[in-house]
């Protein structure tokens, strides 16, 4: 290796975070545990590195899969840097999968220990003995309860290692399973180098700094927590975990903690603002940043949060982009804007983030789409921060990947701004006599509905249109609203060819990620004679 290698080539890794943390400000608290243990950075580099001695005893190989089953604590926080720092590849599984799930997430990564939370332990009893490539399975006991084979003790009698950066940082640092409603779960491979730099990324899209404390309202399973694992490390912020959300709890830990930072699913919002309202309204000292994404949120909740108080991000991403890829960057003519405007513009996606090279959207010849708010295409992304490949699957990577750029699957519109707002995923799009119908734009405009909670819109097939669409609604409790009436909203609001010629009233079914389920939907619209 020449000398210059050494001085100006170093591979990039988000262990290095933990170590200059540790390093400048190893005595402050880095985490809080759900149980108000205050840890230090140098007491969580210190636990990084016995786990890893312990993975290393194991024999594992670099690359090696292992995986963590646990909620937003201190043991899932430090396999982030542990598992890593032993050369392995972190599989954070998803805490709300079925045993039977688990068995195949296991086997597909091929995991060869698995660290399961005491909490979960049900869901995985026996797993070693359905799933032969796992060497071994360490039980996380509670807090309270010493247990000498569990993993407290395995952690606290192991010889610490130094974390091992990369030789090359296109190595494997962690495999994330896509929820696998449309087919078997694939699994997205993330190096050491797009997650560094997608940590680095977040870092600027919500301006953490070494003042910023940041609550777990987000799973960490979820693409490593959209990379806020090692950003708030990164910056020698500080995580407060939290093992469950429960709204009034978040509320009180806001206040408490003086947080700074979270970020979450639409339907977190929606509960936060709905505890918030229960409240007589929510005022915080410290000035409060959420940023929401992994679903469209609805303006309507977009403008609650903000009448609160409470800054809003709009972040958009995939798995395979190891979470956010662009957001809603605030311009500063929108501060003229009246706040129902403004929650309707901040509800589009936006722009890439500084960490992603390109994004365009794109006709089936790969032309972009004019910039005229109307015309669909699908969202093409191009950057350092998209997946490596789909572990042991080339044909599923060769087809995300056709003509060099990821295909995220999403339908979207280009604005004369240049930003991006998405209308559907391609599965999702209602096609009637010819005209394409924008599920999420239907849904939108249900929600600005004082009694409508959820909505979702699916196609029926109909011989004459080639589909129709059909609504589903959770009313709010204490709202009584007629089929009739809804119908007369939209079609006060919309072409009436978008207007659902059905809304069906109950609760809506639901991935375990939160997501609304719609080819669950799309069934059980097909159960009714065409309309
Ligand atoms: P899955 O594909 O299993 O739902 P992901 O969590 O990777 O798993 O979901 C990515 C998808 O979520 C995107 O392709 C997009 O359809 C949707 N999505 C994520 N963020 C947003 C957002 N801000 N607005 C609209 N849709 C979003």
């Amino acid at each position: 290796m020449a000398l210059n290698d050494v001085a100006n080539d170093v591979p990039l890794s988000p262990l290095s975070f933990l170590h200059r943390t540790a390093d400048i400000s190893g005595d402050d608290i880095g985490v809080i545990t759900d149980g108000g243990d205050r840890v230090s950075w140098s007491r969580l580099l210190d636990r990084a590195q016995r786990l890893a001695g312990r993975l290393s005893e194991l024999g594992l190989e670099p690359g090696d899969r292992v995986a963590v089953l646990a909620p937003n604590d201190l043991p899932l926080l430090e396999a982030h840097y542990g598992v890593p720092g032993a050369g392995c590849a972190l599989v954070a599984l998803n805490t709300r999968l079925s045993p039977q799930e688990y068995e195949l997430v296991l086997r597909l990564a091929g995991a060869k220990a698995l660290i399961v939370d005491h909490s979960l332990a049900a869901q995985v009893a026996d797993i070693a003995t359905r799933v032969p490539t796992l060497r071994a399975v360490v039980a996380i006991g509670p807090d309270d309860e010493p247990d000498p084979d569990g993993y407290t003790d395995w952690l606290d009698t192991a010889r610490p290692m130094p974390l091992r950066l990369p030789g090359d940082e296109r190595q494997p640092l962690a495999v994330n399973f896509t929820s696998g409603t449309t087919g078997k779960p694939k699994g997205v491979v993330y190096t050491h180098r797009g997650g560094y730099l997608n940590a680095l990324g977040q870092v600027a899209s919500v301006g953490l700094n070494a003042d910023s404390r940041y609550l777990w309202t987000l799973p960490m399973f979820h693409c490593n927590g959209w990379c806020y694992t090692w950003a708030v490390t990164a910056v020698g912020g500080q995580h407060v975990a939290l093992r469950k959300v429960d709204p009034p709890r978040v509320l009180d830990l806001v206040r408490d903690h003086a947080i700074t930072h979270m970020c979450g699913a639409p339907v977190v919002l929606d509960s936060l603002s709905e505890e918030s309202r229960s409240r007589g309204g929510t005022e915080f000292a410290q000035s409060v940043l959420y940023a929401v994404g992994g679903a469209a949120p609805s303006p309507t909740a977009i403008a609650e949060m903000s009448r609160m108080g409470v800054e809003i991000v709009h972040l958009y991403g995939m798995t395979e982009t190891y979470g956010p890829a662009m957001m809603c960057v605030p311009r500063p003519e929108w501060r003229q804007y009246e706040l129902p405007r403004l929650a309707k513009t901040m509800a589009r996606q936006g722009v890439r983030t500084l960490n992603v090279e390109s994004v365009r959207v794109v006709t089936a010849d790969f032309d972009d789409v004019p910039a005229d708010g109307t015309t669909l295409g699908e969202l093409v992304i191009r950057s350092n921060t998209v997946m490596s490949h789909y572990l042991d699957d080339p044909d599923a990577t060769a087809a995300a990947f056709t003509g060099g750029w990821l295909h995220t699957g999403d339908v979207a519109v280009r604005h004369a701004d240049g930003y991006v707002e998405i209308r559907d995923r391609l599965k999702d799009v209602i096609i009637s006599g010819g005209e394409n119908i924008s599920s999420i734009e239907v849904e939108n405009v249900l929600l600005e509905h004082a009694a409508v909670a959820e909505a979702a819109v699916v196609a029926r097939p109909h011989g004459k249109w080639g589909e129709v669409p059909v609504a589903f609604v959770r009313s709010h409790d204490g709202h009584d609203v007629t089929e009739t009436e809804l119908v007369e909203w939209l079609r006060a609001r919309l072409a009436h060819f978008k207007v659902p010629r059905e809304v069906r009233f109950g609760s809506l079914p639901k991935t375990s990620t939160g997501k609304v389920r719609k080819a669950v939907l799309r069934e059980a619209a097909r159960s009714r004679p065409e309309g």
